[in-house]
């Protein structure tokens, strides 16, 4: 996944939510509004207690996801396991009844890894724990062997002359800040490094645990400089490289075959409970189908499209009609180049007033707190709440102040509470401020409401993107919560009279 800043304006009663930088930090739980039992809570009690029941006993999501995880395995974009898993995937939906089960094609980049190594070759010599990071460039066959800059942030990097820098490894540890931070170094590091005359850049892994575990993950060149390969070091490694260079110079030899061939069809795979009233409107949910190609892909997102799969499999196999639409989309290309969630907002075209909501699950299936509401897209830049003041940054959230909010977007929160309380016998009854993913940021940028499962959070940032992230770490228990969560929440969404409000907002990662 990437994370995308959360930013609410909204709602008293509450401490500020997590800034983007805490976001994946350790102890950094959201912070959940409880539920108020209401109208809704009244109407749909019956209905609610059924999909929670079923949810619960349920133990076919978790077998599909062991499938994903076990048969088909990881499936980067442009790889033939990414392919047998989309037709594996809407074949799924097609047993499980629903309608209108189709595969959007989309074309999709592939970046392939190859071998790659690299290993500390002064004053000592060891391998070091290394993944390439996604899309980098490689080096020569021979590769390079270079002295290392070792900084912590960009602000080091850039006080230093260029002559210093020029032809060097530069070596970022930014310590474990959350996954804002982290990712941050991961995907610009390399074009920040480059503009100073750098010949590769090493970053420590996105992650707070150490267990010599890399962990990839995309990275982004500015067009502006050179491309220069670059690659994800173990927690411990990054700390052996930073005290070695206090002694004195370090020397690191990297070696990476990594390329870009030709984009491949792929595609996004979604499938329909068709509304019995309305059903020109739409609510989505569903997560990537694309993984990293390491490990299983398992909790990132295997977890969440089987979550979101079996959510909506099992509102169809108790017989509930809601009035709307209930689409189960497994998004492609989420990790590196997010084609699928713009195929998918092209596909909508003018018809975005339909989509009425749109869930995504993509931070693991640890054990759910509740529902995340963020009715304003994937990053919001808010409106000044004082007409000419300037605009508060995109990553600073304004607080929970509920005079910033519309009467609309009250009427929001008022009925998410509601819905909340229909899952307290699961502990899921809270609604957290903030929601969203990468795949639905294309239509939740246009306004469409934005809601994604908050959970404890406590490991996902261990897993993910790493060898580690196999099925083992999905827990069945929580794995079941998120499900029986997505499945009362869709279904109340596309039955109830009323509708969430969303807000236009600035796309940002
Ligand atoms: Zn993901």
């Amino acid at each position: 996944m990437k994370r995308f800043a959360v930013i609410l304006t909204g709602a008293a009663l509450l401490a500020p939510p997590p800034t983007f930088a805490q976001m994946g930090a350790p102890g950094q739980r959201p912070t959940g509004m409880p539920a108020v039992a209401g109208p809704l809570a009244a109407k749909y009690k019956t209905d609610a207690d059924k999909i929670l029941t079923a949810a619960m006993e349920d133990n076919e999501g978790y077998a599909d996801l062991a499938y994903l995880c076990d048969h088909i395995g990881k499936r980067i974009s442009g790889s033939p396991q990414l392919n047998t898993a989309i037709e594996w995937g809407a074949d799924l939906m097609k047993k499980a009844g629903l309608q209108n089960v189709q595969i959007q094609p989309v074309m999709v980049p592939h970046w392939v890894r190859g071998g790659e190594s690299a290993a500390l070759v002064g004053p000592v010599k060891k391998p070091l724990h290394m993944l390439g990071l996604g899309m980098s460039v490689g080096t020569s066959k021979e590769g390079t062997t270079a002295d290392v800059v070792f900084v912590h942030d960009f602000a080091e990097l850039d006080a230093l002359p260029d002559a210093q820098v020029k032809g060097k490894i530069v070596v970022f540890n930014p310590g474990w800040k959350g996954y804002g931070v982290g990712s941050m170094y991961r995907t610009g590091g390399a074009s920040h490094a480059a503009a100073k005359g750098a010949a590769a850049m090493l970053v420590r892994s996105a992650t707070g645990l150490a267990m010599k575990t890399p962990h990839t993950g995309t990275l982004r060149y500015d067009e502006k400089q050179t491309k220069i390969p670059a690659a994800a070091i173990s927690v411990e490694d990054a700390l052996m490289i930073e005290r070695l260079s206090k002694e004195g110079p370090v020397k690191v030899h990297l070696q990476m075959d990594a390329h870009m061939e030709e984009d491949v069809k792929a595609g996004n795979v979604m499938g329909e409970i068709v509304g019995s009233e309305h059903p020109e409107q739409v609510v989505v949910l569903g997560g990537h189908i694309d993984s990293w190609d390491v490990g299983q892909g398992a909790q990132d997102d295997g977890s969440g499209i089987m979550a979101t799969f079996e959510a909506v499999s099992l509102i169809h196999k108790l017989g509930l009609k809601p009035k709307r639409t209930i689409r189960i989309v497994f998004w492609v290309n989420e990790e590196n180049g997010g084609a699928g969630g713009r195929a998918y907002r092209q596909l909508i075209g003018d018809k975005i007033g339909d989509q009425v909501a749109a869930i995504e699950m993509d931070g693991g299936a640890e054990k759910p707190l509740g529902i995340g509401y963020g009715g304003f897209g994937g990053g919001r830049r808010p409106t000044p709440p004082v007409p000419g003041a300037v605009a508060a940054p995109v990553a600073e959230p304004r607080g929970m102040d509920e005079s910033t909010l519309s009467p609309a977007e009250k009427q929001s929160f008022v009925y998410m509470k509601d819905i909340a309380s229909l899952l307290e016998s699961i502990g899921a009854n809270t609604v957290s401020p903030g929601g969203g993913g990468s795949d639905i940021g294309p239509i939740t940028t246009d306004g469409v409401p934005a809601l994604s499962p908050a959970t404890v959070g406590d490991h996902y940032f261990d897993w993910h993107h790493t060898e580690a992230d196999t099925l083992d770490k999905v827990d069945v228990d929580s794995f079941k919560r998120n499900t029986a969560m997505l499945s009362v929440v869709a279904y109340v969404l596309a039955d109830m009279d009323g509708r969430l409000a969303g807000q236009k907002s600035v796309a940002r990662e």
